[in-house]
């Protein structure tokens, strides 16, 4: 059994995991999600999938960009932007898993269908699923835009180093 558990880990060190996203902007849901993947692969891309927002408040670089400043503490993360279908992405750089963030039961429906139709597509790529810390279960980068428009505190929502950066833009689109 030792040795079973044993090879079963070093194996699970070698694959490398994709984070997909909107991320516009990311909240500190999204980078709790990065951090637990980053401890458990041996490298974790961050991919901002350019097709997802209709009308995002910021461009794919500036997403990506806000991710790689939140993220400076974890050397085996790298921030990519993407446009396209998400199974050609994980094929052409290998990956073994996508790791998505799993809220509420309302995420579940959508999350199933799209792993899914990923493992159709990329039949060497496995959908894992993280429990959402149960202090982020209600936050979603929509509910930061919402609040932060009508002036409310985003703060903790997050993180701090792009913080203004958020306000800003919010108050440069009223
Ligand atoms: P959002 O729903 O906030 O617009 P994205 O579409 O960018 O986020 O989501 C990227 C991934 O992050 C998805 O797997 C999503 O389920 C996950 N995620 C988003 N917010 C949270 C959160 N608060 N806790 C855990 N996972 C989250």
């Amino acid at each position: 059994i030792f040795h079973f558990t044993k090879g079963k880990g070093t194996s699970l060190n070698n694959i490398i995991a994709v984070c997909p996203g909107s991320f516009d902007p990311v909240t500190v849901g999204h980078i709790d999600i990065i951090h637990r993947a980053a401890s458990m692969f041996s490298k974790v891309v961050v991919v901002v999938m350019k097709n997802t927002a209709k009308s995002p408040l910021f461009t794919a670089e500036e997403r990506a960009q806000m991710i790689r400043e939140s993220t400076t503490d974890l050397p085996n993360v790298t921030v990519d932007v993407f446009d396209g279908l998400l199974a050609d992405y994980t094929k052409a750089i290998g990956a073994g898993a996508i790791v998505k963030g799993l809220r509420a039961m309302s995420d579940f429906e959508y999350e199933f269908q799209m792993a899914l139709t990923n493992k159709k597509l990329n039949p060497n790529t496995e959908t894992v699923f993280f429990t959402t810390k149960a202090e982020y279960m209600y936050l979603s980068s929509s509910m930061v835009k919402q609040v932060g428009s009508f002036g409310g505190d985003i703060s903790d929502f997050v993180p701090e180093s792009i913080h203004q950066k958020v306000i800003e833009r919010l108050e440069r689109k009223l």
